[in-house]
């Protein structure tokens, strides 16, 4: 039996719980996702490789509410875009979007994508974020900027574009579209698109009130390192999971 709260982000050794523990991390980020305010209809998608079927991913169905999703509602698909397991749509985009990035980058387990609101102003700018804040530092030379936009992204090679230019980095600005997040956990990927929403806002607020100062380049990279040690976004994501669980303590159901 899987265990509801995970001590460290060690992956299980029998890939049943590995599943089970990835589906409902899948389900705890799109409830905080929903919380945060980052669902607009039924853009956005969060999706976790299979940790047996390492071409096949779980994501959510197309046209579902986050805050709604339960963990018997989520749909595995293959490397051909069909849906092999739960009924459900999938929406083409996420599929054109997250098998590329999953196949260009086998470290990551997790892919999440919304049009949180920040997210899509920064990404309006077509720049890469500053390092203004320690917080913003967790992307510091480790983040890439799709600069392009050719209409909703229905093509896997249009996927395949977007992942070059997500690269070996752990979140990519798409423009005027919004922003990408990934990780080796479902935990990190999805912790790290709410730090990276927060940092688009504080830059939008920053620069709407004055020159902000910029953390020098060897400080930048020092605080970077320290933010990003490994299991530090799974780490950070666990509190918000705590207050998730206490809220509805049946949410794994
Ligand atoms: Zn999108």
């Amino acid at each position: 039996m899987a265990e509801i709260l995970r001590p460290s982000p060690v992956v299980a050794e029998n890939p049943a719980d590995e599943r089970l523990h990835r589906k409902r991390q899948l389900i705890a980020a799109f409830h905080l996702f929903s919380k945060f305010g980052f669902d607009e209809g039924v853009a956005g998608h969060i999706t976790a490789r299979d940790p047996e079927l390492l071409d096949h991913f779980w994501v959510n169905p197309f046209g579902t509410s986050f805050g709604l999703l339960r963990v018997a509602d989520l749909i595995l698909v293959n490397d051909r875009g069909e849906v092999v397991e739960g009924d459900g749509l999938l929406n083409t985009a996420a599929f054109a979007i997250h098998s590329q990035v999953h196949a260009a980058r086998p470290d990551v387990v997790a892919a999440a994508h919304s049009h949180s609101l920040h997210g899509k102003a920064w990404s309006s700018l077509g720049r890469l974020l500053d390092p203004l804040t320690q917080d913003a530092c967790a992307f510091y030379e480790d983040h890439g900027l799709f600069d392009d936009y050719t209409g909703v992204v229905l093509d896997p090679a249009e996927g395949k574009r977007i992942a070059y230019a997500l690269g070996d980095t752990r979140a990519v600005i798409l423009r005027n579209h919004g922003l990408l997040t990934v990780g080796p956990t479902v935990e990190e990927a999805a912790w790290l698109f709410i730090t990276m929403e927060r940092s688009c806002q504080a830059q939008l607020m920053a620069e709407a009130a004055g020159t902000p100062v910029l953390i020098p380049h060897e400080q930048a990279r020092v605080t970077h390192d320290q933010v990003s040690a490994p299991g530090a976004g799974w780490f950070s994501f666990q509190p918000l999971l705590h207050r998730l669980l206490k809220a509805e303590p049946d949410l794994f159901d």
